[in-house]
């Protein structure tokens, strides 16, 4: 393994896991798909399959449903007092950090997530959720209603049945634990779809939460592909709701076939393209490192990462010429070592969509300032990408590339920024870089984004929701928002005495 900095090459060994878990995990068993068949799940470092693993098709989707449908109907979970359901999310959480490291080691064979992060943030940030949703079980509660014409009543909060989530590959345990934690606190039971080309870490967390004493049923994972596992969960009539994070072309799909079957619940986490807006009056120096990582954490394949970076004139030369500078102490090589900034594109399919991005910027006229080229390696590694002289209407400008490239436009005014960093068709996140108060509460009161970011960026936490506006989709993951989106909202009244109504 090896990373390459200015021709550098530096070396780590780590303990490759043995893959343990590769079928589908259906009312507490492993089981194999019914049709028998496999998929091959790649480790984008090397291009090889690192495991076969079960194809679950519309059938066992069907015997998913049918098993989380009894449990919510039936079985314990809805029905535990919330101290129960937090006694055993406590114990899952505590399994998960027993296991951290072979955890995120898979999501980094899987996925290319950087290790290192992985044991520091990635999944102690899923170890931290579920302790956060675990402490919310116990105080899900309505309100009194002051009601008119001598009624008294009060709301109740349940569970809404059984969810299907719907998940993509990028940050194979956030997304899982982003999307089941809160269900798991509100009681409600699940089919959770893993994203084909990273399915390996849900499976594991499926053993984990039934060691921790999740009843059977509960959790079902089904892996398998999108038109497949997908479509039959979003086209289910026995699943009440739907969470999805993935691209607005699939949310489209998700939300015509729950239309089109039960009317269940959606919940749309999609695609973003957020700006990083850089004002005439930030330290550079503090400002232009935040920039770079802003875009190319996780190799660019992040929902909010912040690829549209607006310079302010006054300081856009400098503030460049800075980020360059920033850029050569960038390491692009094996997401294992530790020196490491960035790994390689998730798949052939990813990398090669990148590439054709790159080339569709240069012929649209952006001037490309550096890389643009894959890594002359094995993998599908993508040098960190530059244009400057984009103009908003340039595709690269658009749409969202899900890669290590960045759009730098230049712009005057503030209200130039705003109105630019709004001309687009997401509204996921923004970043605004400044020391003005003034300036920083307007253009965060004004940018069309579920997450505004003032001098920091992914500034995420358990208590703040996210989500988007505009075609980035709606409904919220983290903070209690998330929880609520599991809860429907059920209001009760009765007369009180000497009422007309008896
Ligand atoms: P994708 O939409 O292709 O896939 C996401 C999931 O949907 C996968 O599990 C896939 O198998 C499934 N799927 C595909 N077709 C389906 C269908 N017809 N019916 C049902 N399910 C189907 O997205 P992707 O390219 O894998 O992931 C990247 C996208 O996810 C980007 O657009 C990114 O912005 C978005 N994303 C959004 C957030 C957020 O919080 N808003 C977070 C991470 C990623």
């Amino acid at each position: 393994m090896s990373g390459e900095r200015n021709g550098h090459v530096e070396k780590s060994t780590v303990l490759i896991p043995q893959v343990k878990f590769t079928k589908l995990f259906i009312n507490g068993e492993f089981v194999d798909s019914i049709s028998g068949k496999s998929f091959e799940t790649i480790d984008p470092r090397s291009e090889e399959v690192i495991a076969k693993v079960a194809e679950g098709d519309k059938a066992d989707v069907d015997l998913a449903v049918k098993a989380a449908r009894e449990a919510f109907d039936h079985g314990p979970w809805p029905r535990l007092p919330g101290s129960e359901r937090r006694r055993i999310m406590l114990k899952f959480a505590d399994l998960i950090e027993q296991n951290l490291e072979e955890l995120a080691a898979i999501d980094t064979i899987d996925a290319a997530n950087l290790y290192s992060l992985g044991k520091i943030l990635f999944i102690n940030n899923a170890i931290e959720l579920f302790r956060y949703y675990a402490g919310a079980a116990d105080k899900i509660h309505g309100e009194t209603l002051k009601m008119s014409r001598q009624l008294h009543g009060y709301t109740l909060l349940e569970p809404v049945g059984v969810v299907g989530h719907i998940i993509p590959w990028n940050f194979p345990t956030q997304m899982f634990s982003m999307k089941v934690a809160p269900a798991l606190a509100a009681g409600c039971t699940m089919v959770v779809k893993p994203a084909e080309q990273t399915p390996l870490s849900a499976l594991f967390y499926a053993h984990l939460a039934k060691l921790a004493g999740v009843p059977d049923g509960v959790i079902n994972i089904v892996t398998g592909f999108g038109p497949t596992v997908g479509a039959a969960i979003s086209s289910h009539m026995d699943i009440d709701m739907v969470s999805f994070t993935g691209s607005t072309a699939t949310g489209h799909r998700i939300m015509q076939a729950a239309a089109t079957s039960n009317v269940k619940q959606v919940c749309l986490e999609l695609g973003g393209k957020s700006p990083f807006i850089v004002f005439d009056d930030v330290d550079v120096d503090k400002i232009a490192p935040l920039a770079l990582n802003a875009c190319l954490f996780n190799q660019g394949q992040i929902c909010v990462a912040g690829t549209r970076l607006f310079i302010q004139e006054g300081i856009y030369d400098k503030f460049v010429a800075r980020l360059l500078e920033e850029l050569k102490t960038w390491v692009v090589g094996d997401p294992f070592d530790p020196n490491v900034n960035q790994g390689p594109q998730v798949d052939k399919k990813q990398f090669e969509r990148v590439l054709s991005y790159i080339e569709l910027g240069k012929k649209e006229g952006a001037t490309l300032l550096t890389g643009g080229k894959p890594l002359e390696r094995k993998g599908y590694y993508i040098e960190p990408t530059i244009f400057t002289d984009v103009t908003d209407d340039m595709t690269i400008a658009q749409e969202e590339i899900f890669g290590p490239v960045m759009s730098i436009m230049k712009f005057k005014s503030m209200e130039e920024a705003i109105k630019r960093a709004n001309n687009i068709k997401y509204g996921l996140a923004a970043g605004v870089m400044t020391n003005n108060l003034d300036t920083a509460n307007t253009v965060s009161r004004s940018i069309k984004a579920g997450s505004i970011w003032i001098n920091c960026y992914f500034a995420f936490d358990n208590d703040a929701p996210i989500g988007g506006y505009k075609m980035s989709g709606f409904g919220k993951d983290m903070g209690m928002d998330a929880l609520h989106k599991y809860l429907h909202v059920k209001s009760i009244a009765t007369p009180i005495y000497n009422s007309p109504w008896l």
